[in-house]
């Protein structure tokens, strides 16, 4: 079968939003909220998006439980992002942060309760009173079901709207017109095989992060970085792709995640010895120091011998002395996690960890309205019209180097509810749709009828592993120069492989062949934009940690090998010509002074 321009259906919508986990969802609820006709697009049913796996917490300054106020969430998540976070994100999103849970808790959200009413509060990584001084309780938490809670809470609210969902649709690309605006996306309807434009006035891509683009991941199958993808492909550069955080705790072997709730509700990390190292690396904040910190000196543990198991290839995360009682109450998912992956009580001895990959702290470049923006003659944030991006994919950036934990919940709240409501106010002055594009759907006809041609060729899932492969080799915790160049090179030619993928099934009905193939497309951006961007930062900042750059020894106040004279800018990759720029970091906040640049100590 050949995909034509005749078999393509076309539909309709003010505004077509690619992604229902946390972000999409709180956007298109201020959508449909407005009465605006929003369609909704997800590759698997709504809860199930990688929203629904978050445990901790979703941070803000309540004060519920310590003193608090969100100058100090301010600071905490400037210092976090080891100065690469544009401090005017940071300060909209730490002072909306109060309104969107409280929001999110009369919406209906099952968050645990202290014993007077309000919120439970629980202390996570990085998270400080008075800049620095002591461990604060920030994380909003529904025992460790947060994200859960919050994606069903976000659901039933949309259900309540008349959101209209697309489930198990795909979208492939986006569509622009001459002007470079865009007026749709091409969507893959994965129960017939059926291809469609969904036009519309604004798109918002809402497709989570790329955590797949690595062998050992706590993501889900899904996060293949579909938007990344897209918006790469129609020539928009992806923002500080380096950038990505392994989690300190997933579960030696399996690469789930035990929240870092485990470690605010008091779990420590022991070595061999059974000491516990991180007072060693962080006196002040110790365990709870924030994840590039403690992914580090984990890692370093186990480089100087001090791993535990037979190849000690991994530490211990100790929970047991929190008693059996808070466990249930507090981390009811850990000790499931416990049982059935590790098989080990948690309540009773101690269970192996290794630093995981989470989270990708770049994306697709916008700023605090969600909309996104290019460099554009002398401009470093000219709009592209018609396009959005929201949540872990996108970039506006508030989590710079490193993100914070529960930081990223806050984000999909904060941002996504700021983008609908920027949106609501386009679509008023926006009366008609432009027309689509006479190539509107050529860039996917392409796509799709390059596998429909391609008999031989190697299997979609044998390229996709071999991305993953030097991936983790060449952009692990520990970076070294030389190793990162032969990523460059070996991911080029992978690139190459990804052309040639085959598709022996050509059956139309779901068939997760064809789509798993589409996905490697997406894929292969990723990792590409990640190797470039790392290979080029020669500096260690935040979770890009190089070890020839390590502190100069002459000068031992300076901060680990970052070199803000040269490198305290944003880096944006573009797929066309696989080439580099660069635009300075905001530090200048919306309303208050900026956090001047410090070495990082914890
Ligand atoms: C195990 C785990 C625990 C976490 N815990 C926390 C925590 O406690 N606190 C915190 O702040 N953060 C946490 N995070 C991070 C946070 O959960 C994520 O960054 C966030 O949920 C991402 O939300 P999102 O809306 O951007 O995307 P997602 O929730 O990943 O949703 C993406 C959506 O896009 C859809 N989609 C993707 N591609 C396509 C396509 N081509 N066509 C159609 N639809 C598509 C998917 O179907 C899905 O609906 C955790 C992450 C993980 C993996």
């Amino acid at each position: 079968m050949t995909y034509t321009k005749e078999n393509i259906t076309k539909r309709k919508f003010d505004v077509v939003i690619v992604g229902a986990g946390g972000s999409g969802m709180r956007a298109s609820l201020q959508l449909a909220r407005a009465g605006l006709n929003v369609a909704v697009l997800s590759k698997v049913f709504p809860t199930r998006s990688h929203t629904v796996a978050a445990q901790g917490g979703v941070g803000a300054s309540l004060g519920n439980m310590s003193e608090d106020n969100w100058h100090y969430h301010f600071y905490d998540t400037i210092k976090g992002s080891d100065w690469l976070g544009d401090q005017d994100a940071i300060e909209f999103m730490c002072r909306e942060a109060p309104k969107v849970v409280y929001e999110l808790e009369h919406f209906g959200m099952p968050f645990d309760r202290n014993p007077d009413g309000t919120i439970y509060q629980r202390p996570f990584g990085g998270h400080t009173a008075n800049y620095g001084e002591k461990p604060v309780q920030r994380a909003c938490a529904a025992a460790d079901r947060t994200g859960h809670a919050m994606l069903h809470t976000l659901y039933q609210k949309n259900v309540e709207a008349r959101t209209q969902f697309f489930v198990e649709w795909m979208a492939l690309d986006l569509i622009r017109d001459a002007e470079g605006d865009v007026v749709g996306v091409t969507a893959l309807e994965m129960e017939t095989g059926d291809l469609h434009i969904l036009q519309a006035k604004t798109v918002l891509l809402a497709t989570g992060g790329a955590g797949r683009i690595f062998q050992a991941s706590t993501n889900a199958f899904i996060n293949t970085g579909d938007g990344l993808g897209m918006a790469a492909r129609s020539g928009i550069p992806l923002q500080d792709m380096e950038f990505w955080q392994f989690h300190p705790t997933g579960v030696a072997g399996a690469g789930v995640l035990l929240t870092e709730g485990c470690r605010g509700e008091g779990a420590i990390l022991l070595n061999s010895n059974g000491e516990r190292f991180m007072e060693r690396y962080a006196p002040t904040l110790k365990d709870l120091a924030p994840r590039d910190f403690v992914s580090r000196s984990m890692d370093q543990e186990i480089k100087e011998g001090r791993g535990c198991g037979p190849n000690k290839d991994y530490v211990l995360l100790k929970l047991d002395h929190l008693g059996a009682e808070t466990i249930h109450k507090r981390l009811p998912s850990v000790y499931e996690i416990g049982v059935n992956f590790a098989n080990v009580d948690i309540t009773k001895e101690p269970i192996p960890v290794v630093p995981t990959i989470h989270y990708q702290m770049g994306g697709i470049p916008t700023n605090i309205n969600g909309q996104v923006v290019i460099q554009q003659g002398d401009q470093n944030s000219a709009v592209v019209n018609g396009l959005y991006a929201v949540g872990e994919c996108s970039c506006v950036s508030v989590h710079g180097a490193n993100r914070l934990g529960t930081n990223s919940l806050l984000d999909l709240l904060v941002f996504g509810r700021a983008a609908g409501n920027h949106i609501v106010e386009f679509n008023d002055k926006l009366k008609e749709h432009k027309p689509l594009p006479a190539d509107a759907a050529d860039r996917t006809l392409e796509r799709l009828n390059r596998l429909e041609a391609a008999t031989d060729g190697e299997y979609a899932q044998d390229v996709a592993g071999e991305i993953r492969a030097v991936m983790q080799q060449h952009a692990a915790v520990f970076r070294k120069q030389a190793s990162m160049d032969e990523g460059v090179v070996k991911i080029a030619a992978v690139r190459e492989r990804v052309n040639a993928i085959g598709l022996k099934d050509k059956s139309k009905v779901f068939n997760t062949a064809r789509i798993e193939a589409l996905e490697v497309d997406n894929l292969i951006e990723v990792a590409q934009a990640t190797m470039v961007s790392a290979a080029a930062r020669k500096e260690c900042r935040g979770a890009h940690t190089v070890e020839d750059y390590e502190r100069p020894a002459d000068d031992p106040v300076a901060p680990l090998g970052r070199d803000d004279a040269n490198w305290m800018k944003h880096t944006l990759w573009y797929s066309q010509d696989n080439r580099l720029s660069y635009k300075p970091v905001n530090l200048k906040p919306l309303t208050v002074d900026s956090v001047p640049p410090k070495v990082r100590t914890f």
